[in-house]
């Protein structure tokens, strides 16, 4: 995960209103200068679930469950720590800056200045597009792909000259370094020399989901040129190929608002779509899409996405292993016919935008198009081929986490294909899901570490709770110090909470904490909830096992030494006595309230 700026971290913490996060959740009714519900944590009847307006934490009278924004999100909503903060960061429009890392500090390379730099070069090559002798050849391609001025000018695109100098020679006049245009690969170093990345080519920028631009999709129009049809920007610091999802920026906040989202195979197909109007519409760049790509739809409140893939066998394929990974996570997917060789782009042009919204009313749900699309494979009318299909199908299906999804799959699937719901409901029932839902675990990071668990059982306490309850801060600080813990990332947790004499929230130590690990530690913090009537002796003894633990460990230590018969005899005789001391002075907590 990401380290963000303390600045960024700062605003979204000042915007978060706890009641409109947990409104679009759960039932909140308004009681004087609070809000209840029934308690979303534990079965009840009449509602101890409470939220005090201004206040940025709620509070169960029932359970005891307890937390801020980002708790309840992981707790009830089941998202990572990191997908909690951009999900707010998202719901409540404050942009999240990502900190420069130590290496880029060294190197003395500035994210946002990088971005700027990425801007110049598209206003470079935009105008070499439109103003150039050179850039005729692109515009005219252009013009012939029924792409007209308001076009290229909406999406910036550009062309990369095939004499090399003028690019550089600008971008140094605007105060770039060779250094910093190598690290967003405009420009490499060979041998000594400098060449330009991109030549002969029409330049698509790409942006991130705030707008800036990160890299560039470039296209060749000649054969003779080098290189496949599509290079982008090579990976760098602010391009990560496999996480952009192309024209995001310009559908995202209809996505948000209407929960549809187009998904293309093609840039040019997305950036048609968005101009007529579709501004739902979102392409790969070049790579399959991911189930990376699909958490950060889901996230932005996609709930249907229409597949507008490629009619022939490649096309399917594709729309088969994307529609699974949208499908799995509970999203409706439509897939629309295109004729075989059709792409979005030439439909569009041909018929125009009310035969793609019809296209789009007629498109199939995913159970019909998997089984149709396997009829083509297979013949349905030999027992053993529609067997090995209909296994395959449930196999997809099982994949689902929500029964109820299933079940209505299984359903489809049995009037589609005449076969007993019962019959298909076995089929789904394979280890294999449990096998999946288990790998998915193990991938969070969720490996047993006792000295994690009881260090983060501690701090808890302390970040949920102290804020509320003094003395259980003042009992901590009485009872342990930095050095108990043992974990680095604790460590600085438990720094920061001294520091902060407790009045602090769980985005804080995102912005205080320069370690990639601290989400995972903080999903760690949130799998159990704490118990407020038992807060005294819980900490207390927590506090205990800790002190406990490390006296075992120092007593062992010592006993190692005496026994390795490395030590002189002074010094045994020393130890000795140190040891002696320990053993009869066992651990105490004071809890002087
Ligand atoms: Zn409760």
């Amino acid at each position: 995960m990401p380290i963000y700026t303390k600045e960024s971290l700062e605003n979204l913490k000042s915007r978060i209103d706890l009641i409109e996060v947990i409104s679009r959740h759960v039932p909140l009714k308004r009681a004087g200068a609070a809000y209840k519900a029934c308690c979303p944590f534990h079965e009840e009847r009449s509602p101890s679930f409470v939220v005090q307006r201004s206040s940025q934490h709620y509070h169960c009278f029932g359970c005891g469950a307890h937390g801020d924004a980002i708790s309840f999100l992981m707790q009830h909503v089941r998202m990572s720590f990191g997908d909690a903060v951009q999900y707010l960061a998202e719901q409540f429009h404050v942009p999240l800056e990502i900190a420069d890392s130590k290496e880029e500090k060294q190197a003395g390379i500035n994210r946002l200045r990088l971005k700027e730099l990425n801007e110049l070069a598209a206003r470079f090559y935009h105008l070499v597009l439109l103003e150039s002798k050179e850039g005729k050849v692109g515009l005219e391609y252009l013009f012939s792909r029924g792409i007209d001025l308001s076009f290229i000018k909406r999406f910036q695109i550009g062309w990369a000259l095939r004499t090399e100098g003028p690019f550089l020679q600008y971008m140094k006049k605007k105060g770039a370094t060779e250094k910093e245009l190598e690290f967003l690969a405009l420009i490499a170093k060979r041998g000594g020399q400098v060449r330009e990345f991109f030549s002969e080519r029409l330049m698509f920028p790409i942006q991130d989901p705030q707008g800036s631009i990160i890299g560039f999709s470039a296209r060749k129009i000649e054969e003779r040129v080098f290189g496949g049809k599509y290079i982008n920007t090579k990976e760098t610091i602010l391009f990560k190929k496999s996480k952009v999802l192309y024209g995001l920026h310009f559908s995202r906040k209809r996505i948000a608002k209407s929960g549809e989202v187009i998904v293309v195979e093609g840039q040019l197909d997305a950036l048609r779509l968005i101009h007529q109007g579709f501004d739902m519409a979102v392409a790969s760049l070049g790579t399959a899409f991911t189930d990376l790509h699909v958490k950060e739809l889901i996230r932005m409140g996609a709930k249907r996405v229409y597949l507008l893939f490629d009619g022939d066998k490649a096309g399917q394929k594709a729309a088969t292993k994307c529609g699974t990974f949208f499908y799995k996570e509970g999203v409706e997917v439509v897939v629309v016919p295109l004729k075989e060789g059709d792409d979005p782009d030439l439909m569009l042009m041909r018929e125009g935008p009310p035969a793609l919204v019809r296209s789009m009313a007629r498109g199939r749900d995913f159970v019909s198009f998997l089984y149709s699309h396997y009829g083509k494979e297979v013949n349905f009318a030999v027992p053993a081929e529609k067997n090995r299909a209909l296994k395959e199908i449930c196999e997809l299906i099982a994949l689902a986490e929500d029964p109820i999804l299933v079940l209505e799959s299984i359903r489809k699937l049995s009037a589609l294909s005449s076969i007993p719901v019962e019959v298909l409901e076995n089929l789904v029932k394979s280890p294999h899901h449990e096998l999946e839902l288990y790998k998915e675990q193990g991938k969070k990071g969720h490996s047993f570490d006792p000295d994690k668990i009881l260090e983060s059982d501690l701090l808890r306490w302390l970040l949920l709770y102290s804020h509320e309850n003094e003395e259980l801060l003042e009992v901590s600080l009485q009872n342990i110090v930095v050095e108990d813990f043992k974990n680095g990332i604790a460590k600085k947790i438990y720094h920061l909470i001294q520091k902060e004499k407790g009045q602090m929230n769980l985005l804080q130590l995102l912005s205080e904490i320069d370690d990639e690990e601290v989400d995972l530690f903080i999903e760690e913090i949130m799998r159990k909830k704490i118990k407020k009537e038992r807060a005294k002796e819980d900490l207390l003894e927590t506090i205990q096992k800790l002190k406990m633990r490390n006296w075992m460990e120092k007593c062992e230590k010592i006993q190692k030494e005496i026994q390795s018969g490395a030590l002189s005899d002074e010094v045994i005789v020393e130890r000795v006595k140190l040891f002696d001391q320990l053993k009869r002075n066992p651990p105490q907590v004071c809890a002087s309230y």
